[in-house]
């Protein structure tokens, strides 16, 4: 898709903050400096819509964007900081789970791992938690300009196995250095945000 207008609506600490839109949300989640803001940015067409190389002090808010005034981005803040305090954990569970549970809008979630990496237990959990609430799933793969042609198949089959993905689930390999996935990444969200 196109992006003609991408507007940050608000960073959220709490549902109380969440706007209120009817447009299909697709949640986008994934472990700090997995390269989730470049994606967003390669999928938007910008530059900087999400910051890259987010810093660990705005781990706790829930990042809104309106694409095109009929689809929303809902950037979760990147989690598997070593030096978290449980608290912090607590309040990050408690705001997914929060969000899982009330957001009628949402629509899908899309996870992001590194290509060259095996998924984290903290990726599975993630997995896991969309599953329960019964919400599609759709991998991106990225770095994958990092990934040698040999390795290809060997690394998304140890995502796909990792991560114990099924038949419904999208395993989508991509980069937003070189742009590989993009259009299947699009065709893939719009398809379940029904736009
Ligand atoms: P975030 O913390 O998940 O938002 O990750 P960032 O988007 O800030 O990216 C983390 C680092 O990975 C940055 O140095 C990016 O330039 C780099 N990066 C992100 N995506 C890619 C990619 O597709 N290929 C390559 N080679 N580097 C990437």
């Amino acid at each position: 898709m196109q992006i003609q207008e991408a507007e940050l609506l608000i960073s959220a600490p709490g549902k109380e903050q969440w706007p209120d839109t009817p447009y299909p949300e697709i949640v986008l989640a994934g472990r700090s400096n997995v390269g989730k803001s470049s994606l967003i940015n390669a999928l938007c067409g910008r530059k900087k819509l999400a910051y890259v190389g987010n810093t660990p002090g705005k781990t706790r808010l829930l990042n809104f964007f309106l694409l095109n005034r009929k689809l929303v981005f809902v950037d979760v803040p990147g989690y598997g900081y070593a030096n978290i305090s449980k608290q912090q954990l607590l309040r990050f569970g408690e705001m997914m789970e929060d969000y899982f549970h009330e957001r009628k809008q949402k629509k899908a979630l899309l996870l992001i791992v590194d290509g060259r990496h095996k998924p984290t237990d903290d990726d599975v959990t993630m997995l896991e938690f969309a599953r329960y609430f019964e919400l599609p799933i759709i991998i991106a793969a990225t770095k994958m300009d990092k990934v040698k042609a040999s390795q290809r198949q060997k690394q998304l089959k140890l995502i796909s196995e990792t991560l114990a993905l099924s038949e419904e689930d999208h395993l989508i390999p991509c980069s937003s250095a070189n742009k590989e996935g993009m259009d299947r990444l699009w065709e893939v969200i719009l398809h379940y945000a029904q736009i």
